[in-house]
């Protein structure tokens, strides 16, 4: 039993496979990085299409080695929205550079507005990062043709989107480097880890080396008697994953297509249930491409109708969450980058009105059902009708 709620805002999908998986490993006695993450590597790039994959310690990693294996430093301004987790601007913060935050489209497509983009580039723009919420793409072909345009490498926040297909391609592999998340509320998990892909040879050659140290040669190269001494040729870091997590994540991502076909029937029927639900509506109502139905974002008529349905789910025994509070209110983006509110009204407006609702791909649709219907009972509610659950706001 992981929590007391009645219905939990997610849950994982692990079980006999992933413990047989990680017991292999455990008997096999070789525990770092080594051929179990090459299989991992290989399989994920496989899967999206993308030429290397690069297996981290966490998406948080992964988007750092990516600012830094783009040559992101001080006195660099990177574009990118601040509805999203903070570890998208807290990466490129680390290495120096300036967050510059663009707007969302609207409260019902909550991705970056890649006229808002193109209107933030300035000399020294040296990147855009765009984040694919709730698993839904960006407008990638307006920011990669602007990203042309500007000569400017693009950094996708997959974190929410893998296997999600755009056009001939998946996302991840439409910019320059995309950036996957492992963690364990994430659509496949291994615990802890990430991914971060890349096309370009020398981004890959540069990111492998930057995530164990800028050392030449790693510790299963010398245990297989490949030269026994190597060389430092930058300044890296540890990022680097283990077999145990790689040979989850190989069973995880056998899993996921079905995991996201999952998300997708499950996102289908909340549609479904609370289109006629005055005062809420699901996110993404005109969306038309693939999605890996990450979250469940519902965004309330206001911030009392979204007080209203958060208090009356939790009486209930849901859980919810909110994606996200955006970047630039936080303490450290106002004090050091000069930030404040009324920067970004669609994101400050959608965030003041979001709710994140149950959706993990084991939920069951009785579950489903609850929730749609409390949250029915709480617009009622708000709407001053009698209550369809019989309770007194
Ligand atoms: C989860 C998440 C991250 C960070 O992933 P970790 O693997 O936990 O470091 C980054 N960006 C977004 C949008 C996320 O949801």
């Amino acid at each position: 039993m992981l929590s007391d709620w009645k219905v939990p805002l997610s849950d994982t999908d692990v079980g006999a496979e992933e413990a047989e998986a990680a017991a292999r490993i455990i008997d096999s006695r070789w525990l770092t990085m080594g051929p179990e993450t090459e299989q991992f590597e290989i399989a994920f790039a496989s899967l999206h299409g993308a030429a290397y994959a690069i297996a981290v310690s966490s998406c948080t990693a992964a988007l750092h080695l990516a600012y830094a294996a783009l040559g992101i430093g001080p006195g660099d301004e990177v574009i990118m929205p601040a509805m999203t987790f903070v570890a998208t601007a807290n990466a490129a913060v680390v290495c120096g550079a300036t967050p510059v935050f663009a707007d969302i489209i609207s409260e019902d497509e909550p991705t970056v507005d890649p006229d808002q983009v193109e209107s933030l580039i300035t000399p020294r723009t040296r990147a855009i990062a765009v984040v694919h919420y709730a698993g839904y793409a960006c407008r990638m072909n307006e920011i990669r043709a602007l990203a042309e345009r500007h000569q400017l490498p693009v950094v996708e926040d997959c974190a929410h989107a893998p296997l999600v297909r755009h056009g001939d391609r998946y996302l991840g592999t439409v910019g320059a480097i995309g950036c996957f998340s492992f963690f364990s509320n994430k659509n496949m998990t291994t615990g802890e880890g990430g991914m971060v892909v890349t096309r370009d040879d020398e981004l890959a050659s540069r990111i492998r080396l930057l995530r164990s140290h800028g050392m030449t040669t790693g510790t299963w190269a010398r245990h297989n008697e490949r030269p026994a001494d190597y060389d430092v040729l930058e300044a890296g870091w540890n990022y680097r994953i283990d077999e145990i997590r790689s040979a989850i994540g190989l069973v995880q991502l056998r899993k996921l297509a079905g995991a996201n076909a999952a998300r997708a029937g499950l996102t289908a029927q909340y549609r479904r249930r609370l289109e006629q639900a005055h005062g809420a509506a699901v996110a993404f109502t005109d969306y038309s491409g693939d999605s890996a139905h990450h979250i469940l974002p519902l965004v309330a008529a206001d911030a009392l109708v979204r007080k209203g349905i958060v208090d009356r789910l939790a009486e209930a025994g849901v859980q919810t969450s909110h994606h996200y509070p955006p970047i630039h209110l936080f303490k450290l983006y106002r004090e050091r980058f000069g930030c404040r509110q009324g920067q970004l009204p669609v994101t400050e407006s959608f965030a003041t009105r979001e709710i994140t609702l149950p959706l993990y791909s084991t939920m069951k649709t009785a579950d489903l059902d609850y929730v749609a219907t409390v949250i029915e009972d709480a617009v009622q509610n708000a709407a001053g009708k009698p209550s369809r659950m019989g309770r007194a706001s």
